[in-house]
């Protein structure tokens, strides 16, 4: 793309775009060379000013937005239900008007007004006609030092739905609103207290399910990902403003033998984004759960499988076979991730019209799967069922998925041996990929290795261990477990480090073919921009709307 570009791109254009980390006015082309000079890269990992979004959304463009900042804001931030205690948050310019309005102190005077920042105080919340709705502790915090950087108040009222409302109502009828779901946090990040990578961060750690999960969350929640990214986007920053030093003042700024020195650092930056990539895909599904299909014939022993690992009877098992006619979800924890189990209908070819359904939700769900476990009945010889069971593991693995053969029943006398099974899967039923069959794989796709575990699902369960650490290592969960780097678990993150690593080798290109150096500078400042979608500088308010959208009311 660089080599073919009709005009240099001019990098002082972009930098015009730039937002908040180069300093609030906009730099004009020479301004770039005051970056060489007084911004330091280390300064990279700095906490974020208010971001460029932030500005963007506060001025004005999206003043017909509900979510603006100006207004006072108020919510139950804890869940409903009976509890030992509830918060309501009031968080705006009125904040702390408005609870006075609602609260008094424990000599039943109005006196929140003048409480000091950063205290507790215990007293009482009132209707407006002065009647006592609960005994209540107040915080206070001041702006900036708040989850929101706004004037904050939190009242911890007993624990019960109907009191919590009734203080809730008390607080809007004192003048402010209801909170939109997410917009407490979506402050914090319109103030510029967080980035956008930690607001998602929040949520993350709020949804986390597992281990890996909640690391996964905290440590983005603490930066690290965020300080990389910046890290990332100030060297890439340092060099489209030395480019662009280089053309406006060529006396000072030499570009002899540059164009290798730009390769050796964009060729650093593009390694460190692989190594993030890399481990990408397997984090986002243990972040989000593992999707594993069980398959087999009827009767193999599928169900007895989902409830061995979830160990309880959550799925019907039977004697008769195809009664398991619908997919049923069940999620169980394995060492430090989640495996979301999808039981499906027995595959086999049949004229009853619910399982069919079935069926087709077998072959699906297969498809979606991250993981298959395609559950053999070594007791009983191989049938055809067994063919089309082999053909969809091997056309996932084909497709990168992971997959798992068990020979279930090794506690009855065995009628098909491992070997049988390899060769199924690896060759199909006659040592040969059938041809004309939907259900095989194309003759073009190599053979599979996939791991085959003996067990027994009949009390005492022989295997089970052992298959639960072999899904692990398949997903390479101990070694992302154990990392202290920045992990790159949310899909949108990981598609926009793509972007800007595509964009660098773009760089890499150029200067291959041997472009002059102004050419570069679009690219650079590409990856820049993807890289600032990750923390939030460059994303676009419907972006903004539907991230936050998606978190808990009160949050
Ligand atoms: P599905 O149709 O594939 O879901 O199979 P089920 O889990 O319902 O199991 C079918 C029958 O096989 C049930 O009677 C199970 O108790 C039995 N079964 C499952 N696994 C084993 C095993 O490892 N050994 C023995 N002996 N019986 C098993």
């Amino acid at each position: 793309m660089g080599a073919n570009k009709p005009k240099p791109p001019s990098a002082a254009r972009n930098l015009e775009v730039r937002p908040r980390a180069e300093g609030a006015n906009k730099p004009k082309p020479s301004s770039a060379a005051r970056i060489l000079e007084v911004r330091p890269r280390a300064e990279g990992v700095n906490k974020p000013k208010p971001s460029s979004a932030a500005r963007t959304l506060k001025s004005g463009r999206n003043s017909h937005n509900p979510m603006h900042a100006e207004d006072t804001i108020a919510a139950i931030a804890t869940a409903q239900g009976e509890s030992g205690i509830s918060i309501i948050r009031i968080s705006g310019p009125d904040a702390i008007a408005v609870a006075d309005r609602v609260c008094l102190d424990r000599n039943r005077n109005k006196r929140i007004k003048s409480f000091a920042p950063n205290t507790i105080h215990l007293g009482y919340a009132a209707d407006a006609d002065g009647g006592i709705l609960d005994e209540v502790l107040v915080s206070v915090f001041k702006a900036p030092s708040s989850y929101t950087a706004e004037d904050t108040v939190e009242i911890n009222t007993h624990g019960g739905i109907y009191v919590t409302h009734r203080v809730l109502d008390a607080v809007l009828a004192a003048g402010c609103r209801l909170a939109e779901p997410g917009e407490f946090t979506k402050r914090a990040f319109l103030a510029g207290r967080i980035d956008l990578a930690e607001a998602e961060a929040v949520m993350d750690v709020i949804s986390s399910e597992s281990e890996f999960a909640r690391k996964a969350a905290v440590s983005a929640l603490t930066g690290t990902l965020s300080g990389k990214v910046r890290d990332m986007r100030e060297r890439i920053l340092y060099e489209t403003a030395f480019i662009e030093s280089a053309l406006d003042d060529p006396e000072n700024y030499d570009l002899d033998g540059y164009a290798e020195k730009l390769r050796e650092k964009t060729l650093a930056l593009i390694r460190e984004m692989s190594a993030l990539l890399s481990r990408a895909s397997d984090g986002a599904v243990l972040k989000e759960g593992i999707r594993t299909a069980i398959i087999g014939k009827p009767n193999a022993g599928k169900s007895s499988l989902l409830n061995a690992l979830s160990g309880e009877d959550r799925a019907i098992v039977t004697e008769i076979a195809g009664t398991t006619r619908d997919t049923l979800e069940e999620k169980v924890r394995i060492g430090e991730c989640v495996l979301r189990l999808i039981d499906t209908a027995g595959i086999r070819n049949t004229e009853d019209v619910v399982e069919k359904i079935g069926v087709s939700r077998a072959r699906s769900a297969a498809a979606e799967a991250d993981l298959l476990l395609a559950v053999f009945d070594a007791s009983k010889e191989l049938a055809g069922e067994d063919e089309e069971i082999a053909s969809l593991v091997r056309e996932a693995a084909a497709r990168g998925k992971r997959a798992v053969a068990i020979l279930n029943k090794s506690d009855l006398p065995a009628r098909i041996r491992e070997e049988e099974i390899t060769a199924l899967l690896e060759k199909g039923p006659d040592g040969c990929v059938a041809e004309g069959d939907p259900g095989a794989a194309s003759p073009a796709v190599p053979p599979v290795s996939v791991p085959i575990l003996t067990l027994s699902l009949a009390e005492p369960f022989t295997g089970l261990e052992e298959l639960k650490s072999e899904i692990l290592s398949l997903f390479g969960a101990g070694e992302l477990m154990r990392s202290r780097e920045a992990l790159l678990v949310n899909r949108r993150h990981a598609e926009a480090m793509a972007e800007a690593r595509a964009a660098l080798q773009q760089v890499l290109a150029g200067i291959d073919s041997g472009v002059s150096e102004e050419f570069y500078a679009g690219d650079l400042m590409a990856a820049y921009a993807a890289l600032g979608r990750i923390i939030g500088e460059q994303v676009d308010d419907d972006l903004a709307e539907e991230i936050f959208s998606r978190f808990c009311l009160g949050k």
